[in-house]
Formats: C-alpha cells, sequence, structure tokens
C-alpha cells in the first residue's frame, strides 16, 4: 500500500466523519432515502464553512458563515430535502443560498439548481466552492429570493432556507403545478415550523412538519424590518 501524504489523510479524516454524521445524525433519526444519505455521503460539508469553524463541520449542529447567517445543521438539510422529494428530473429553486451547502445537496439528486443569496459576499462564496466542485448544474443569482426568479419560473421544487412570516405569494405562483414548496414559517428569531405547500390542479395545500429555528428570509415578501440585519 501507498503510504498517504498529509492532505490524502486529511481528506481520508473528513470522509470518515462525514459517514459517521450520516449514521449517528440522519439515519438514526429516521431518514432513510438512500439518494439523500448517498447525497450527504458526498458533498465535503468541511469545504462550505469558513475554516475558523471547520474542525466542527460535521457536528451536529448549525454553525456560523458570517454576516449574522449560518450553515443548517446536517439533519436539518437532509429533512428538508427529503420533504422536497426532488428528483433527477426537478427543476430546483433554492432561497438563500448562504454557504451553499444546501445547494450542493440539491444538486446532486436534481436536473438542475437555481439559488439566490442577498448576501453578495455569500453569494460569491458559494459560487466559487460549487464550480470548484464541479457542480454545473447550478446557477447562482445575487437578490431577493423572496420574490422568487420569475424569469426561470416555474419550478417544481422550492426550497427556502430562511423564515418567512407566511409562504411568499410569488414563490406560491411560480410553483408548478404538481410542485412542492418547502419553507420555515413563524416569527423572526423566534419558534418556527417547517411547511410543505404542494400545488395541485384545485390550489394550494400546506402541512406542517416540525419546528426549527432559522434566520429570517429579509425582502418585499419576507420581513422587511428585522433589528440587528445589516442591509446586504
Ligand atoms: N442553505 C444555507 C442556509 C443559509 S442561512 C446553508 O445551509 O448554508 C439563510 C440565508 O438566506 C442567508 O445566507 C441569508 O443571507 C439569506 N437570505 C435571507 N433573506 C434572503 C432573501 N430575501 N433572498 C435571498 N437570500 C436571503
Amino acid at each position: 500500500m501507498t503510504p498517504r501524504g498529509p492532505q490524502e489523510t486529511l481528506e481520508h479524516a473528513q470522509t470518515e466523519r462525514r459517514h459517521a454524521m450520516v449514521e449517528g445524525q440522519i439515519e438514526r433519526r429516521g431518514v432513510h432515502d438512500p439518494d439523500v444519505l448517498s447525497a450527504l455521503r458526498t458533498v465535503p460539508r468541511h469545504l462550505f464553512v469558513p475554516t475558523e469553524v471547520e474542525d466542527r463541520a460535521y457536528d451536529d449542529a448549525a454553525l456560523p458563515i458570517g454576516f449574522g447567517q449560518t450553515i443548517s445543521q446536517p439533519y436539518i438539510v437532509a429533512l428538508m430535502t427529503v420533504l422536497a422529494e426532488v428528483t433527477l428530473r426537478s427543476r430546483v429553486l433554492e432561497v438563500g443560498s448562504g454557504s451553499g451547502y444546501q445547494t450542493a445537496i440539491l444538486a446532486e439528486l436534481a436536473d438542475r439548481v437555481y439559488t439566490v443569496e442577498r448576501r453578495r459576499e455569500l453569494e460569491e462564496r458559494a459560487r466559487l466552492i460549487l464550480a470548484k466542485l464541479g457542480y454545473h448544474n447550478v446557477t447562482t443569482v445575487l437578490g431577493d429570493g423572496s420574490l422568487g426568479l420569475p424569469e426561470q419560473a416555474p419550478f417544481d421544487r422550492i426550497v427556502v432556507t430562511a423564515a418567512a412570516p407566511s409562504p411568499p405569494p410569488p414563490l406560491l405562483e411560480q410553483l408548478a403545478e404538481g410542485g412542492r414548496l418547502v419553507v420555515p414559517i413563524g416569527p423572526a428569531g423566534g419558534d418556527q415550523v417547517l411547511v410543505v405547500v404542494t400545488r395541485t390542479a384545485d390550489g394550494w395545500h400546506e402541512v406542517e412538519s416540525i419546528p426549527c429555528r432559522f434566520v429570517p428570509l429579509l425582502g418585499e415578501s419576507g420581513y422587511r424590518d428585522v433589528e440587528g440585519q445589516e442591509p446586504p
């Protein structure tokens, strides 16, 4: 056997941590979708977090990514992905790219992913890492994702990773018939609930999933004024 170089040893350790994360945090909590588990084993989460917190990338927790924003806890990413029911044919819109980690998970499973981020620095960082890892089916967009992306609509799936006061009307409109929207709903900084909205021929149907806590969706169809949040 050829001895491993230091870089290889490090990558190997991260892969082991990632597999342990999937088993201990995701499967143990009842997520068994093989495609979602495989995506979580594949995407190198440690490359999506700032170097200061890289050693905590596989912890059972959300982590700071700068600008008062967070990368979601691995289990929440898994759950949102399961709830979205993404398939290889899905055109997906993600609102709130943040680190780009959830984007990469969606890109492993979908045909195409559009992701919108309002903070320039985060959009840039997500764009660079996603390109470096070869996610050619992702388009990153800088802007107010609470308004959706009308020029690319309709979408089969919409995943919002910031909490809204109610499902943003533009996103409901941009959902294809048979489509699914996953969005945390509730007060900024308070207890929220993950909501799944499906669109059928006769309208929109809402089902509540689990309680959660996300940073607020700031924008025209989100929260307009949240204390402590600087403009982009
Ligand atoms: N999915 C991300 C979560 C990031 S936190 C991850 O796992 O890393 C939520 C993100 O939503 C933040 O980056 C925040 O800047 C962004 N955001 C908030 N309001 C937004 C809006 N109206 N449009 C686009 N992005 C928004």
